[in-house]
């Protein structure tokens, strides 16, 4: 079971992700072709819908990815469901969490479920350590 400042570390890193990842893409509306036509504020004014389709435009596929795996761990989190491993329930170390904030299985899960998948699925994310 993960410790009360332990979750909150792990947070705070999924929380940094975010905002580099926002940051990037601040950065590519300020140079970017696509807001060349428009004024930069528009973006952010609109209507959500819009402003969901500007986003998506913006943020590359792996970008979107991250940021999704950011948000549902956040969202787990919030319901106190981080930290157990999705099959089989078990409470996944806070070093590995660490490692990989966005884990969802253990590792003798995660290590099954690559050995049935093989390697016709891409994994979701690269594992990086450090
Ligand atoms: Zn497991």
């Amino acid at each position: 079971m993960l410790r009360k400042n332990e979750l909150l570390e792990i947070k705070e890193i999924l929380l940094q992700m975010k905002r580099e990842i926002l940051k990037a893409l601040e950065e590519r509306i300020k140079s970017n072709d696509i807001s060349a036509q428009r004024e930069i504020g528009d973006i952010f004014d609109d209507a959500d819908l819009e402003q969901t389709r500007e986003f998506n435009l913006l943020l590359g596929t792996r970008e979107r990815q991250k940021l999704d795996q950011i948000e549902s761990a956040l969202a787990r989190m919030e319901h106190g469901e981080y930290g157990f491993c999705e099959d089989c329930g078990e409470n996944i170390p806070a070093g590995r969490l660490k490692a990989m904030p966005f884990a969802t299985l253990c590792v003798k899960c995660k290590s099954e479920r690559e050995s049935v998948e093989g390697l016709a699925s891409a994994p979701l994310y690269v594992e990086e350590k450090g």
